[in-house]
């Protein structure tokens, strides 16, 4: 028996509102919601991160994260939504998932109201930019 919350939710050992299923993802509702209708989307493999997800995961995940915001906005009555994913840094349940969360006007989650910190000048905003390009050109190895 995995000692992981989500492979159990996946497996059935444990209960969970399970709201979509494809060949490789499941979603089910998120037990401590930031508001009704809050989904957790988990490939069935355990990948801890996003860094660990195989290329022929991401187009099942990233369909289901697209179905599942969809359709948040014609059964919920949501005005849109939010999608998220914490890796390492924040995650608390350490196999891959991805938040959707559905939003309204005025419903007080500030999405945009974290703490902002800045470049200390152009130079830093260069070299910050010019590593990310460097590490993302096709044929990089990082
Ligand atoms: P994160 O903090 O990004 O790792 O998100 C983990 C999420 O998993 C939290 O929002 C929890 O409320 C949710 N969660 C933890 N255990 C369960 C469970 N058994 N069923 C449903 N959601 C869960
Ligand atoms: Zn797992």
């Amino acid at each position: 028996m995995s000692d992981c919350i989500f492979c159990r939710i996946v497996s059935r050992e444990i209960p969970a509102e399970i709201v979509y299923e494809s060949a490789g993802c499941v979603a089910f509702l998120d037990n401590q919601p930031l508001f009704p209708g809050h989904v957790l989307i988990v490939p069935r493999q355990h990948y801890a991160t996003l860094s660990d997800l195989p290329d022929d995961m991401l187009a099942p995940l990233f369909a289901a994260t697209r179905q599942i915001a969809t359709a948040m906005e014609t059964v919920l009555d949501a005005e849109g939504s939010f999608v998220a994913n914490n890796n390492k840094i924040s995650q608390t349940v350490p196999h891959l998932h991805v938040h959707v969360i559905p939003r309204r006007k005025g419903d007080g989650l500030k999405g945009f109201f974290w703490p902002r910190r800045g470049y200390s000048g152009d130079d830093h905003r260069s070299e910050v930019a010019a590593k990310l390009r460097a590490a993302l050109q096709p044929g990089s190895k990082v």
